[in-house]
């Protein structure tokens, strides 16, 4: 627990003691400052008021059950095989929409089976190869201020490459199969990392 009896509070001294990125840090107190429970006393400070505070579960379920209804949607848009403007036209209360004529289910193209193999393997090896770079952090928070700050270009970790983003159509299903199933990751991988750094060539290179 958070000791608001200190009277004022820095974010940072709030993120030592609760598991969250500051982000979500920002997005909670601020939302206790709209709801009156918090007001912030300067920089990233929040002091206690004296507003009583319940948490609005009620509320938050609701929003809840909204934000699945529209996962819901969205999933139901994918497997359907009527007319996709029209699905969306309908959700957005307009239920006279006509078929749009040339979406994939209209046009009866939505079979992804029908599309070339070479296709496929030359868009999969397009994915497999482009380069990701990895950015590296230029700010960090100074826990003394409580403030983000530069972090000084000598002291700055360089950027790197990265081979697959989590989940991407390259190598994202590998990874993960890697990951989830026996930690073991497949050769192709290895394979792929090796021709990942010499095409990249850093200097100096890896050992
Ligand atoms: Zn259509």
């Amino acid at each position: 627990m958070v000791d608001w009896s200190v009277g004022a509070v820095s974010l940072i001294r709030i993120q030592n003691k609760v598991n969250v990125r500051i982000g979500v840090l920002e997005f909670v107190v601020k939302q206790l400052d709209v709801d009156g429970a918090v007001v912030r006393v300067g920089g990233q400070t929040y002091q206690r008021t004296d507003e009583p505070w319940e948490y609005a579960a009620s509320r938050v379920e609701q929003v809840t059950a909204a934000r699945r209804a529209e996962q819901q949607s969205m999933v139901d848009y994918l497997h359907t095989t009527g007319c996709r403007m029209r699905f969306i036209a309908n959700l957005l209360d307009d239920p006279a929409a006509d078929d749009c004529g040339i979406c994939d289910n209209c046009t009866g193209t939505s079979d992804a089976r029908s599309l070339p193999v070479e296709l496929v393997a030359e868009a999969e090896a397009f994915l497999r190869k482009r380069p990701i770079p990895l950015v590296t952090k230029k700010m960090y928070v100074d826990p003394e201020r409580g403030s983000r700050r530069k972090i000084p270009d000598h002291e700055r970790v360089e950027d790197g490459r990265v081979l697959s983003i989590w989940g991407d159509g390259g190598w994202g299903q590998l990874v993960r199969d890697g990951k989830l199933r026996d930690g073991r990751f497949d050769e192709r991988l290895v394979q792929a990392l090796a021709e990942l750094v010499e095409e990249w060539a850093p200097d100096p290179a890896p050992e």
